[in-house]
């Protein structure tokens, strides 16, 4: 049973030690469509649970073998916030992580307990999912367990935000025909202006999933992030990118494009081609284009 992965190295989170929290099967209260993990009923607690003593000392071996790690990664094969100790488990990593950082990803679904928020407010940094922004949708996509309600997941992550000096992050999984539509994009757009997370991270399916679903193009992607308030700072998360083929865009064009959507260095090497890049290294140093930062991730907008 391995409770501790990696090192895996990142742009963003440089060298990273995972923890799992729940290591010997898929323990979940989603079961989505787009599960890298096989399809399994739902749960609404762990019924094998390690000890936050095996947890703690398995990390403390690792972190002792890699001596320069930046951040310390909770996930499970599941959902992390399910795990019965995890507000003593962040408190025990809290004595001895020193400078290293810490992150959780969840899928948000008991965001509205006041004892997940308790233990995710200790936390450095928080990603949580949210992929619709209907209960039809979650139900639909996310396949969640009896009782979730996307309203409670709404309700409890205002008031996680209100309280957390962290920095949230909202990830938001887009699979074909069922959170791709007009609708569930205005409907999440108007939540996420209230919500305003540090960053707001789109992608899609990148690897075989539970079920028979489809990912989206990265153009639709690119389509569905101009959808959104532009002054949401939406981070396009896609391996499709590398599958492009880049276009010719002209100074103005590459200013409307930027001025739609700030994009990130990948963004713009994906799309536009050699000449365009020239033409967008031009407008940098003419200071017509400005480079800005949202935790972490670089972006180019229109200055
Ligand atoms: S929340 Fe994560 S682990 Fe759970 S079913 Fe969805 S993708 Fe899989």
């Amino acid at each position: 049973m391995q409770v501790i992965f990696g090192p895996v190295h990142s742009r963003r989170f440089g060298k990273s030690l995972g923890v799992d929290l729940s290591p010997g099967r898929k323990q979940c209260n989603f079961d989505c469509l787009y599960c890298e993990l096989d399809a399994a009923k739902t749960v609404d607690v762990y019924d094998e649970v390690v000890s936050v003593e095996t947890i703690i000392t398995a990390l403390k071996a690792s972190l002792k073998e890699h001596q320069d790690i930046d951040f310390i990664t909770l996930t499970a094969n599941g959902e992390p916030t399910l795990y019965p100790y995890l507000s003593e488990l962040v408190d025990a990593i809290n004595t001895f992580k020193g400078s290293i950082k810490t992150l959780i990803l969840s899928n948000a679904a008991n965001i509205d307990d006041a004892k997940v928020q308790e233990a995710l407010l200790k936390i450095d940094e928080v990603k949580l999912s949210l992929d619709c922004a209907t209960q039809k949708c979650l139900q639909k996509l996310d396949r969640s367990h009896a009782g979730i309600e996307v309203e409670h997941i709404k309700a409890g992550m205002l008031e996680f935000k209100a309280k957390y000096k962290g920095i949230l992050v909202i990830e938001i999984l887009i699979v074909k025909t069922l959170n791709d539509t007009a609708d569930e994009i205005a409907k999440l757009n108007e939540y996420l202006l209230k919500l305003q997370p540090v960053r707001i991270d789109i992608g899609t399916i990148d690897r075989p999933p539970a079920y028979k679903v489809e990912p989206v193009s990265y153009e639709r992607l690119l389509e569905i992030s101009h959808l959104f308030d532009s002054s949401l700072p939406i981070y396009i998360v896609s391996r499709k990118k590398a599958e492009m083929t880049p276009s010719h865009y002209n100074e103005e064009q590459i200013l409307q494009t930027l001025s739609q959507r700030p994009l990130t260095a990948e963004d713009i090497e994906a799309l536009f081609d050699g000449e365009s890049q020239k033409s967008f290294e031009n407008l940098l140093i003419a200071e017509k284009i400005k480079k800005v930062t949202a935790n972490g991730v670089e972006f180019y907008k229109k200055a």
